[in-house]
Order: structure tokens, then C-alpha cells, then sequence
């Protein structure tokens, strides 16, 4: 049996990320996962570092929204008939809380957060020996219409209000910028200061042999075996039960898995694959579905996305939930 400081379950960035720091702050850390580090959600997501998501994604508004949605035309949501009765509830208290002005509250209360997101992660992948995998290359988000561009309003204000660089280009401007698209955009946003991850996978992996240099203990192990011992968490692996006094939940859509047994409960979804434009083919991004917009990484260029696509999609480990899950609602 081993006794260690923490307990952090879940090897994803969050989980990795949080274990790094405490071990570099001293403390004898168990990072514990089913499967290696990043190899879900953080193997699958789009690597923007969200710094500059300032608002964040209202419940659908007015009939047609709904429709698409009820549909499963919609970019930015998807869902499980079977699973709407348990999520109701949640979807009721999300819509209340969807108006303007709880957006700006949320967006406000958050900017302190969001805003040292970059900063850290650059710290983190210095640290990390990761460097080649970060791109300061800015994010352009892309909008086909003028009603989905106007949407944007708000944000822009509040951007301009908290010192958020962002630049609005027409189409020359969105042309100039990226040549190989088609110019079928109307708007678009420049956030000139956002950062990306051009393999997210490879930075937790990088992150979690940092801190196993730290001493830190890579296992694994279920997080559904977490259970009360005395004074003390513990979770059962392979290598027998490891024991701390606190335990860190960082299992990303699974965490309810584990918060159920406990009899807590936490509203929560899962990001929106929106935020992936390498997940789709690049005729997805350009078609008439498209027309809410969607982010493009510059400098990303389609055919080393397509191949890395192709490649992620080959190896199978392409996460279950962010291929099939717009939103997914645990
Ligand atoms: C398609 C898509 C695109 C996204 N794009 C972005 C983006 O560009 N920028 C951004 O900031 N966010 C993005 N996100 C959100 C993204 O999910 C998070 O940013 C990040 O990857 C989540 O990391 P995590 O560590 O919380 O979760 P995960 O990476 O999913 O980590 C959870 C870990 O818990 C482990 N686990 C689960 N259950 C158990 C168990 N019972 N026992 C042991 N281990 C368990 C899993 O194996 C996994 O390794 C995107 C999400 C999706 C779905």
C-alpha cells in the first residue's frame, strides 16, 4: 500500500496539469487513469487554449434554433432521446440562465480565470520541453450570415471593454488572412491573441513525464474504486490500493461515474465539437450547414489536418463521446 499527499484521477490536461503543479509544489502525487494520459477528451479536442471564449453558448433561441436542434441538424448540439428525461432539469435551468445579462455575469466572474489560461499553459509547456506544439497564431472565427455575425455583438463590446484584441475583417480581410477558403464567409473575428496546441496528446504526454521527473506516480487504475479508509481516500489499482488525504476528481465527462456514488451531483455538459474544425472535413466547414460559424486555427493547414484526422481516426482511440456527442450530457 502506498500513501501519497494527493489523489488525482483522470490523466487528462486538467488532471495532468493539476497533478504537475502539486508536485511541484512538494507534495507526493498518485495521477491515476484507466487507459494513458490524454487519451480521451484531451486527444480529441481542438487544442484552442480558451482564453478569449468570453460568452459562453446560450440554449438554442426562437423556433428554427429548436427545430435544428430537435432535428440533430445543429452544429453545436446533439442528443440521446433516451437520455432527455434524466437531463431535463438541467436543460430547464440552463435555458433560465441563457438570458444576455447572466452571460455577462458569467463572463465577467470568469475573465480572471480565462485570462491566465495561455499564460500557464506557456509556463507549463516551457517546463514541459513541449514547445513545438504550441502556435501563437491567433483564432479566426468565420460567420456565413449576417444575423449569426450580429449575435456577436455583445461579445465584441465586452471584449473591447476588457482589453480582449480582436479585429473584425470583411472577406478581403478573412482572404488575405486564409487564402484556401472559400469565399463564401461574410464576417469574421480575428482574436489575434489566442494560442493553439497542435497536438494535444503529445502536450499531456509531455506534461506527465514532467511530472513523472517530479517523482510523481503515474498509475492505473478505476476511479470508481475510490472509497473512504479511515481518514483516508483510497483508490485500488494494479499495484495495490494508494491512500492520500484528499483526492482530486479530474475525469472530465465521466466524474458524475464516480461523484454518483457519493451522492453528489453536479449540473454539467461537455464541450461542443464546434470547437474542432479537424474533427470534419473541411467540406463540412464550408457547407450550408455552416451557418452559426465556426472557429478556424490559422496557419493549420487543411492537408496536414486531413492526414492527422485520418491518422487519429485510424488508431481508433478517437474518443467515443467527442465523435458521437455534440453536447453530451452526462
Ligand atoms: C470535440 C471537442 C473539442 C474540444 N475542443 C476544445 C478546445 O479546443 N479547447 C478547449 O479548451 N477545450 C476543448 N474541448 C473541451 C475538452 O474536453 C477539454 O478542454 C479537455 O480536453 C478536457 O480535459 P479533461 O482532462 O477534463 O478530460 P479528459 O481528457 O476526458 O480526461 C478525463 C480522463 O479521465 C479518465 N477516466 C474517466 N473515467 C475513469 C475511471 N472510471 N477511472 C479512471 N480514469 C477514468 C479518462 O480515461 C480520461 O483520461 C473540446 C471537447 C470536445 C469534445
Amino acid at each position: 500500500m502506498a500513501r501519497t499527499d494527493a489523489l488525482v484521477l483522470g490523466a487528462g490536461i486538467v488532471g495532468t496539469s493539476i497533478a504537475l503543479h502539486l508536485a511541484k509544489r512538494g507534495l507526493a502525487v498518485a495521477l491515476v487513469d484507466r487507459r494513458g494520459p490524454g487519451e480521451e477528451t484531451s486527444y480529441g479536442n481542438a487544442g484552442v487554449i480558451e482564453g478569449n471564449t468570453l460568452l459562453p453558448h446560450p440554449f438554442p433561441r426562437g423556433l428554427s434554433a429548436l427545430l435544428r436542434v430537435a432535428l440533430k441538424r445543429a452544429t453545436e448540439a446533439n442528443y440521446h432521446l433516451s437520455f432527455l428525461p434524466r437531463v431535463a432539469p438541467w436543460l430547464l435551468a440552463y435555458r433560465s440562465q441563457s438570458g444576455l445579462a447572466h452571460r455577462m455575469a458569467f463572463a465577467e466572474a470568469m475573465r480572471p480565470l480565462f485570462a491566465r489560461a495561455l499564460p500557464e499553459h506557456e509556463a507549463l509547456i516551457a517546463e514541459a520541453g513541449a514547445g513545438r506544439y504550441l502556435r501563437k497564431t491567433g483564432w479566426l472565427k468565420v460567420y456565413r450570415s449576417d444575423a449569426s455575425f450580429a449575435d456577436t455583438a455583445p461579445e465584441r463590446e465586452l471584449a473591447t471593454r476588457l482589453g480582449q484584441p480582436h479585429q473584425v475583417l470583411d472577406p478581403d480581410g478573412v482572404q488575405a488572412l486564409e487564402p484556401a477558403l472559400a469565399p463564401v464567409f461574410r464576417h469574421a473575428i480575428f482574436w489575434s491573441e489566442a494560442g493553439s496546441i497542435s497536438n494535444p496528446l503529445a502536450v499531456t504526454r509531455a506534461y506527465a513525464a514532467r511530472f513523472a521527473a517530479l517523482s510523481g506516480l503515474v498509475l492505473k487504475g478505476d476511479a470508481r474504486s475510490l472509497h473512504r479508509n479511515g481518514a483516508q481516500w483510497r483508490i485500488e489499482t494494479p499495484e495495490g490500493p494508494v491512500d492520500a488525504p484528499v483526492a482530486v476528481l479530474a475525469l472530465g465527462p465521466w466524474t458524475p461515474d464516480v461523484l454518483g456514488a457519493f451522492t453528489v451531483t453536479f449540473a454539467r455538459a461537455a464541450m461542443p465539437a464546434s470547437r474542432a474544425p479537424w474533427l470534419m472535413p473541411m467540406s463540412a466547414i464550408v457547407s450550408r450547414r455552416w451557418s452559426r460559424g465556426c472557429g478556424l486555427r490559422p496557419a493549420l493547414s487543411l492537408r496536414r489536418a486531413m492526414r492527422r484526422r485520418r491518422r487519429r481516426n485510424s488508431t481508433g482511440c478517437c474518443p467515443r463521446r467527442a465523435r458521437s456527442f455534440r453536447w453530451a450530457i452526462p
